[in-house]
Formats: structure tokens, C-alpha cells, sequence
């Protein structure tokens, strides 16, 4: 070994003693005659002092520069009292050296890591591309250990649990998740495509149909989607599925193994079994599928409340079938939105598709506001009545149902952000169940709100055709703080029913059979009732490390435009590769960064 220590493992009781530490010069100082190295390695940092009685190892010292790479042979001594450092946990002590040896010399880095530039201060890109630089910050890397931690803790907890891990393939057929393929052409059949799969959702379920009763894999997935929101055009889930089982099955083992994972990882588990919320309610009280439930501020259904009404503006909502919800903002909190304040979370709840955001405020002698004057007695009664206090200021949105519930949920978390209001301690799950089995596609049919193996209630199997909009799911999703961070459901285990559904989304037999027959056979032999869920373990990492972007707590990521500036992926293609695939870049097009290329025909 060529060090008999990490260089944070010092402490006063190895005064004394020979050691060798090995690790980059984190900084150097030179005070003339006597030099100061920080040596830092994975574990932490030792001072090391090269004096000026040992000519040949100061020689050395004058020449190492940040981030050489050094090996540190010398005797541990107790500091003076007057320079011990409390900012380290090896601040007692300093290695004094005997002997030092340059292992490796470095170029000036591109950033300084040694903690003298805060690291959001540096371009990302800049300490992307030089992201092996940047993991040697202690900051960097801790995202990663706690990585291992939660996956660590969900093998332990799985394998206990007599769940199997199973590889699925990478280069495999198309599984629609509702994002595009990522495609890989194949070489040896020109015109051919292997499709990267958005999740192994039909691989899992074959595996149930094999007889593996539980599965797990910590498997990579692939999405080509818009990268704006923090995604990652390449992630991590963990997915898994069980035989025999019903939904709460599903939710009671997530709900340990959870618990399980957020213990290890923070040193406090959440309470379970977590809350449960319909979709409905989940909308209606929060305006949102991914509630943060961590506050208050809910919505208020006002639909009896204007049943009547000859506001015009809402009349004309009802009579379309719209409904009108609003926000309570109570009075100790209405002095601090001011109306520029409502003009900014207009223009915000105009984004999730609202056509205004009115308010009205109560005052000692009724109601201001843009509405105020066109309310009747009844509906200024009805108003005070739901208010708590003279000052209560209300926002309200009407429009269609979801449209409204919606950009209210926008406009609670962005007043919450503004009014400050605290979060209460601690990670808050939530399951959300019951969600539609369809939503329409915008053009006039359905399309799978998760994906298109979820089963539908039992009870609602006779409206597949006839109402389709009406069919619940079985399916749930787990929320964590406002973010969804896992998803799935009971499966269609019947190939009728399946069949059926994939009528419903416009699929004809022949294009079912063309893109999922291989699947649709397998249901006929026998497949056991199953279902299952998946992790979107770098999100939940991202929580648990109280990270702001994915990108911290993936080694390698890529950048917002889904490029990664240390390999300079995606690249160009040469001639000679076109060729080999039988393929050609036949037009040009804007790219993804707006950019209009000419590409050379091969
Ligand atoms: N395959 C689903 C997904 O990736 C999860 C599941 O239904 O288990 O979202």
C-alpha cells in the first residue's frame, strides 16, 4: 500500500506516529523556509509541513503545485494550541514530512477546487466537462455516496424480501412510457432499428408470466423528451413487480421498503402507511396529481356558491360546464400580496392555462375587487361566511375543471414561495390513486394516462367502450414533497382485455399485433394476476440530498440541452459509419438548440 491512512483520518492520538498519506495538494504556502501543503483525498484533508531542516524535502514542496499528486511519508505531531483548526477534523495535528514523492504532476485546473470559489459560481458546463475535476470537491461526491446508500438499502431490503434482480435488455423493442425511442440503427439489417427502452415494462411482466413471482432491477432508462423541466434524457429507476398481488399489496411493501430507504439515508423514517388521496381529491384540494402536502393554502370549491350567478364572466364558465375554484389567502397573509402581486400570479396561472386570475378582498364594509360590484347579497353572504376574518383575500379562477384546479395549484406553490409560509418537517409521501384510465390526446381521441397495460377497475370494464373517460385505474402514484417520484399499477392480465384497450386508444388489431404481439402471446399462457411500480431513484436521491438539479447527483449527466460536455455526446456520425448502417442524412433541419444545419448527404 502506498499510504497506511486516508488524509481525514488524522487525529491527536496518532501524535507520534510514522505515517504515509497520499493525495492532490489541495493548496500550498509557502511562509519562506517553511511550507504548508493540504493534502486531500477522498476521506477529508491533513496539513502537511515540509521544514526547512530537511533541505531536500522542502525542495520538493517548492515544487509542487495544486492538485499534483503526492505521497507523503513523515512523523504526526499535536499543532501548537494556537494554530489547531476546528474547520477540520484533522485539525489537532500536521504530518511532518521526511520524505515526499511527486506521483503525478497536474496542469493548472480549468476551476479552483479547493473551496476558495463556491462551485455555483462556476459555469456547469465549464465543471461538466472537467467533472472529474469537480468530483474531487468533497460536495460533489457526497450526492454519490448517498446514491450507493439508497441503492444499497433498497438491495438489502428486496433481496430480504425474496425479490430477484433481473437484467432486461438495453437494445430491445419499442415500450411506450409516452415519450419518443431513442433508436439504434441496426448494422446488420439495413432499414431496422433496435428501440432503448423508456422503462422494462413489458420485460418485467414477462417475467411474471415466467414464474418469478418478484422482480426488482435498478435498470437505466431512456426518454427522448423536452429537456427544459430537470430531466435527464438517460435515467435511473427502480422497478420492480409482483405476481399475486392487489393494489395495496403494491403500497404496503413500497411503503416499508421507503421508510427502510430514508431511514438509512437521513437517520429518521417517515411514518407509515402514508396518506392516500383520490386523484379527484388530490386536484380538488391542491390543484395538483403531485400534491406537496407539507402546507396548507387549499382550494375552495365556489360552484354552489355562483350556481346562481349573473357575473358574467362565470355565468358564461357554469353554463359551459366549467366549474370556479379559489384560494383562501387568510388575513395574516393577504396584507403581503399586493395587486402587482396578483397581476405577476395572473400572468403565472395563465401559463397552466387560466384565462385570468380575479380576486376579491373583504373588507370592513363588504367586498373590493374587480368582481365585487356584480356579486348578489347572497354571494357576498355566502363569501363572508366562508372567509375567516375581515382582510381575507381571495383568487379565483373559473374554466374547465382541471384547468382551473390546475393553475390554482401553480399559484398556491408560487404564493407559498412568496408569503414564506414554512413546510412542515420532514419528508411528506403521498400516495395518489384513482386516476382515469384515459385522458383525451387533444385531437379528438384517447391516449393511456399511464400506460397502456394499466388494468381498469373491475367495475368500470363495461364503460371501456362505452365511456372511456369514465374508467378508473388501477393505478397510483407516490409523491414526496411535491415531486412524483414513483408510479404504476395492478396490469391487464388478460389478453382480452388488453385487446380491448388497445381498441379504445385507436390501435387497430394488425398495428397491436405489429408492435406488441410478442407480448399479447405471452398473455395467453397463463399469465398470474401481477402488478408493479418504479422509482425514479435519481429524483428521490436528489431529495434526500437536498440537491437542486438531477445533475448533482448523477456522475456523468448531461446538460439542459441533453449534451454531455465531457465526451461532447451526442456526436457527428463519419461517412464511413453512414455507410455501415446503410443509412443517410438526407435534409437539413433545425436542431435542438435552434440552430438550422446543413448536413452532408453520405
Ligand atoms: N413502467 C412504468 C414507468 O416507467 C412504471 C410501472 O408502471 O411500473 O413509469
Amino acid at each position: 500500500m502506498r499510504r497506511t491512512m486516508s488524509c481525514g483520518a488524522l487525529r491527536a492520538e496518532h501524535a507520534g506516529r510514522t505515517v504515509t498519506l497520499a493525495g492532490w495538494v489541495n493548496r500550498r504556502r509557502d511562509l519562506g523556509g517553511l511550507i504548508f501543503l493540504d493534502l486531500r483525498d477522498h476521506g477529508g484533508m491533513s496539513q502537511v509541513v515540509a521544514l526547512p531542516e530537511h533541505a531536500d524535502v522542502l525542495k520538493v514542496a517548492e515544487r509542487v503545485r495544486s492538485e499534483f499528486v503526492l505521497e507523503v511519508h513523515g512523523h504526526v505531531r499535536l499543532r501548537p494550541e494556537a494554530q489547531r483548526s476546528e474547520r477540520l477534523a484533522t485539525g489537532d495535528v500536521e504530518l511532518v514530512a521526511d520524505a515526499i514523492t511527486v506521483l503525478s504532476e497536474a496542469d493548472t485546473p480549468p476551476f479552483p477546487i479547493d473551496g476558495s470559489v463556491d462551485a455555483s459560481d462556476v459555469n456547469e458546463d465549464l465543471r461538466l466537462r472537467h467533472r472529474y475535476l469537480d468530483l474531487r470537491r468533497s460536495a460533489a461526491l457526497a450526492p454519490l455516496r448517498l446514491r450507493h446508500r439508497v441503492t444499497k438499502a433498497i438491495w438489502d431490503y428486496l433481496d430480504e424480501a425474496g425479490f430477484l434482480h433481473v437484467e432486461t435488455p438495453l437494445l430491445t423493442r419499442s415500450t411506450p412510457e409516452g415519450a419518443r425511442d431513442y433508436v439504434v440503427p441496426a448494422r446488420g439489417r439495413p432499414g431496422h432499428v433496435y428501440a432503448l427502452p423508456q422503462s422494462p415494462q413489458l420485460f418485467k411482466q414477462m417475467l411474471m408470466v415466467g414464474g418469478v413471482d418478484r422482480y426488482f432491477q435498478i435498470a437505466r432508462c431512456f426518454r427522448d423528451e423536452d429537456l427544459r423541466a430537470d430531466r435527464q434524457p438517460d435515467f435511473t429507476q427502480l422497478d420492480l413487480e409482483m405476481a399475486f398481488v392487489e393494489v395495496d399489496d403494491v403500497l404496503t411493501l413500497n411503503e416499508s421498503l421507503m421508510a427502510h430507504v430514508v431511514h438509512l439515508a437521513t437517520g429518521s423514517a417517515p411514518a407509515t402507511p402514508f396518506p392516500r388521496l383520490s386523484y379527484r381529491d388530490a386536484m380538488e384540494r391542491f390543484g395538483s396529481d403531485k400534491p406537496d402536502v407539507r402546507f396548507g393554502l387549499e382550494l375552495t370549491d365556489l360552484d354552489d356558491t355562483f350556481a346562481a350567478t349573473d357575473v358574467r364572466a362565470l355565468r358564461g364558465v357554469l353554463d359551459a360546464g366549467g366549474v370556479v375554484r379559489a384560494l383562501r389567502v387568510p388575513v395574516e397573509h393577504a396584507g403581503s400580496v399586493s395587486r402587482k402581486d396578483i397581476e405577476a400570479l395572473e400572468a403565472h396561472a395563465k401559463r397552466y392555462g387560466a384565462h385570468g386570475l380575479a380576486w376579491l378582498r373583504r373588507g370592513e364594509d363588504g367586498f373590493s375587487g374587480p368582481l365585487a360590484k356584480a356579486l348578489s347579497d347572497d354571494e357576498r353572504a355566502a363569501l363572508t361566511a366562508l372567509s375567516s376574518a375581515v382582510g381575507d383575500l381571495w383568487l379565483l379562477v373559473a374554466g374547465p375543471w382541471e384547468t382551473a384546479c390546475t393553475a390554482l395549484g401553480a399559484v398556491r406553490l408560487r404564493l407559498r414561495e412568496h408569503l414564506d409560509l414554512p413546510l412542515a418537517a420532514g419528508h411528506a409521501f403521498v400516495w395518489v390513486l384513482d386516476f382515469p384510465l384515459f385522458e383525451r390526446d387533444g385531437e379528438g381521441g384517447w391516449t393511456s394516462m399511464h400506460h397502456p397495460f394499466t388494468r381498469p377497475h373491475d367495475d368500470d370494464l363495461p364503460l371501456l367502450e362505452r365511456d372511456p373517460g369514465a374508467v378508473r385505474a388501477q393505478a397510483y402514484d407516490l409523491v414526496m414533497n411535491g415531486f412524483e417520484i414513483g408510479g404504476g399499477s395492478i396490469r391487464i392480465h388478460r389478453s382480452d382485455v388488453q385487446e380491448r384497450v388497445f381498441t379504445v386508444l385507436g390501435m387497430s388489431t394488425e398495428e397491436a399485433r405489429s408492435r406488441f404481439g410478442f407480448f399479447l402471446d405471452a398473455l395467453r399462457y397463463g399469465t398470474p394476476p401481477h402488478g408493479g411500480i418504479a422509482w425514479g431513484l435519481d429524483r428521490l436521491v436528489m431529495l434526500l440530498a437536498g440537491a437542486r438539479s438531477l445533475r448533482e447527483v448523477i456522475a456523468f449527466p448531461k446538460n439542459q440541452r441533453g449534451a454531455d460536455p465531457l465526451t461532447d455526446a451526442p456526436a457527428p456520425a463519419d461517412a464511413a459509419q453512414w455507410a455501415e448502417l446503410g443509412l443517410a442524412v438526407v435534409a437539413a433541419r433545425d436542431t435542438d438548440d435552434g440552430v438550422s444545419v446543413d448536413l452532408e448527404v453520405s
